[in-house]
């Protein structure tokens, strides 16, 4: 397995000098290409600071972040909204789909803007959005469709410019219980059948029980790592939620 992602002792401080909040605490770790990563941890933990420095939208105190041979860590202000385009997909709890845009022109943004031809686009966002079981809704405007749907679109936008990495931060955070389902079974089948890499944020230890890892942080502390190994994932399921509870609970 090749390593991807290289988090090498980031610390994150917020605040000012008399009121200083240590967010992140000597956090290192590494995803291989191929892996999908849960990061789990209580409200306030430091989940989303972690993410939000490994997706360049926060910038860490020390330390460094590599993805491939790039140090993201010291890419200038000028590289970095290509960078972000070019290499990484980002899923949010909200969505964040452009609500004038269909379904359909929402996935295909990323596409367009990089210069692709329409007929080449209109190709790859149909055949995505069959997998993702969205086809039926392209043309409708995000505003009426269902949660799940929207969640759906927001994954095929991510996944549509075959990223190195996606990140995703409490992606079933909005759902019902059957389209969050709906939607961790997609990002496993798209990890398993395309090798896609993921870094998901979750408190929730059935979303977690998805991937093939998951890290546990508490108080800006990377505390433990679990890793489904052969087991199933009902297996898997069993060991966070032994885990959740060895740390006292959430
Ligand atoms: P989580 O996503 O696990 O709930 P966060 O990463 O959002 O946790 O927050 C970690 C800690 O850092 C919390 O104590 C939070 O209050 C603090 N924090 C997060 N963002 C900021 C910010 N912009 N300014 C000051 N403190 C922050
Ligand atoms: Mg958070």
């Amino acid at each position: 397995m090749k390593m991807l992602l290289n988090v090498v002792e980031i610390e994150k401080y917020y605040g000012t000098r008399n009121n200083l909040k240590k967010a992140l605490d000597r956090v290192s770790f590494s995803v291989n290409s191929g892996d999908f990563v849960s990061i789990m941890g209580a409200s306030g933990s430091g989940k989303t600071t972690l993410l939000n420095c490994i997706s360049t939208i926060d910038s860490v105190s020390s330390g460094h972040i590599y993805l491939g041979e790039q140090d993201l860590t010291t890419i200038s202000s000028a590289k970095m909204a290509a960078f972000r385009r070019e290499n990484l997909g980002f899923i949010f709890q909200d969505f964040n789909l452009l609500e004038p845009l269909t379904i359909e022109e929402n996935i295909s943004l990323p596409l367009s803007i990089k210069g692709i031809q329409g007929k080449e686009i209109e190709k790859i966002v149909k055949r995505l959005m069959q997998r993702l079981n969205i086809s039926d809704i392209a043309g409708k405007l995000p505003a009426h469709v269902s949660g799940g749907q929207k969640q759906r679109c927001a994954c095929a936008r991510a996944f549509v410019n075959n990223p190195k990495l996606i990140l995703a931060d409490e992606p079933t955070g909005a759902l019902d219980s059957a389209s969050a389902k709906q939607l961790l079974s997609m990002l496993a089948e798209l990890n398993e059948q395309d090798r896609s890499t993921i870094l998901m944020v979750t408190h929730d230890p059935f979303s977690a029980s998805f991937g093939n890892r998951v890290l546990f942080i508490k108080d800006g502390n990377l505390k433990k790592e679990i890793d489904k190994g052969q087991h199933n994932r009902n297996d898997f399921y069993q060991t966070i939620l032994s885990e959740i509870s060895a740390f006292g609970g959430e």
